[in-house]
C-alpha cells in the first residue's frame, strides 16, 4: 500500500502525535479525514490543509456520535483505505492512594472515562470503518496507537488495561480478517515529546526517565510516523505491536 493517494482516517488528529501524523501523511500525498473532540481544532486543521484534510468534531468514545459522523464522512465521498486510531487520554492514578485522606481507592469514574476514550473508541470506530470497507470491497489497514504501558505500568491501572485491550483487539482482528486481506497493527510508543507529555511530567521526571532509556532521549513524533508508514507500506505485516520506545522495555 502506497501512502501517496491514500485516504486515511485519523482519530484525535487535533494535537500531539495525531496532529503530526496528519501533517506528515498530507506531505506524503495522502488525503486525510480527522475525528477530533475539539471543534476549534477541527476548524484550525481544515484551514491549515485546505482540500487535503477534512476534520469532523466527534467524541470517539460515544458510539452514536461515531456512527453519525462516519455516515456524514462517507456521505461526503470520503471512503477510507486506512484508519489510525490515535485519540486517547493518558491517565495516571494508583489503585489505592495511601496519602489521600478521603476516598483512597482508584476512582471508578476515571476508570470508565479512560476505558471509554482509549479502548471503547477503538472498537466503535474500527467496527464501523471495517464494515464500510468490506461493503466497498476494500482491503484496509488499521493502525492503533497503543503504549508500552500495555505491559503493565505501576500507577496506570486504567490506561495500561485499555492499551493491553487495544493490543488484544489488534491481534484478534488480524487473525479474524486476514483472510479477507485486512491488516491490523499497533504502535506502542514509550515517551514521545509532545505538549501533553511535557505538561504531564516535570522536568526532573523527564530527566530521570531519559537516564533509563537506552537511547537516552524522548522520542520524536516523527518516530511514530515512520512506524505508521512502515505498517501501511509493508503488505506482509499484520498482528504486530511495533514498540517505538528507544529501547525502554528491553
Ligand atoms: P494528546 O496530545 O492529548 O492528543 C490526543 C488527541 O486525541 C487530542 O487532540 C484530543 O482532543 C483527542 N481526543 C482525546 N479523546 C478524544 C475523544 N474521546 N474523541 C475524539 N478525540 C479525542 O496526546 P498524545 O500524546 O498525542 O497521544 C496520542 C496517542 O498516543 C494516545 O492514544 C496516547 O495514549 C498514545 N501515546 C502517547 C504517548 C506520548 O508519550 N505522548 C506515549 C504512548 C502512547 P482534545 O485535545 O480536544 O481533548
Amino acid at each position: 500500500m502506497n501512502v501517496t493517494g491514500l485516504r486515511v482516517l485519523v482519530t484525535g488528529g487535533g494535537s500531539g502525535i495525531g496532529r503530526y501524523l496528519v501533517e506528515r501523511l498530507v506531505s506524503d500525498g495522502a488525503e486525510v479525514a480527522v475525528l477530533e473532540l475539539d471543534q476549534e481544532k477541527c476548524v484550525a486543521l481544515s484551514a491549515a490543509f485546505p482540500g487535503k484534510v477534512q476534520a469532523w468534531p466527534c467524541d470517539v468514545s460515544d458510539a452514536e456520535a461515531v456512527d453519525a459522523t462516519l455516515q456524514s464522512i462517507t456521505d461526503s465521498g470520503f471512503e477510507p483505505d486506512a484508519l489510525i486510531n490515535n485519540a486517547g487520554i493518558i491517565h495516571s492514578e494508583p489503585l489505592v492512594n495511601m496519602l489521600s485522606r478521603g476516598d483512597r481507592a482508584h476512582s471508578r469514574t476515571n476508570w470508565q472515562r479512560v476505558m471509554a476514550a482509549d479502548l471503547d473508541s477503538v472498537f466503535f470506530v474500527t467496527s464501523r470503518v471495517v464494515d464500510r470497507m468490506m461493503a466497498k470491497r476494500k482491503k484496509g489497514v488499521v493502525i492503533s496507537i497503543s503504549s508500552i504501558s500495555a505491559n503493565g505500568n505501576p500507577g496506570q491501572s486504567a490506561y495500561s488495561a485499555a492499551k493491553a485491550g487495544v493490543n488484544a483487539l489488534t491481534k484478534t482482528w488480524a487473525k479474524e480478517l486476514g483472510a479477507l486481506g485486512f491488516r491490523f497493527a499497533a504502535i506502542a510508543p514509550g515517551f514521545i515529546d509532545t505538549p501533553s507529555t511535557r505538561s504531564a511530567l516535570s522536568d526532573s521526571t523527564i530527566e530521570r526517565l531519559q537516564s533509563q532509556i537506552p537511547l537516552r532521549k524522548l522520542g520524536d513524533p516523527e518516530s511514530v510516523y515512520f512506524a505508521a508508514r512502515h505498517i501501511l507500506e509493508n503488505d506482509y505485516l499484520t498482528g504486530t505491536i511495533v514498540e517505538v520506545d528507544g529501547g525502554l522495555v528491553l
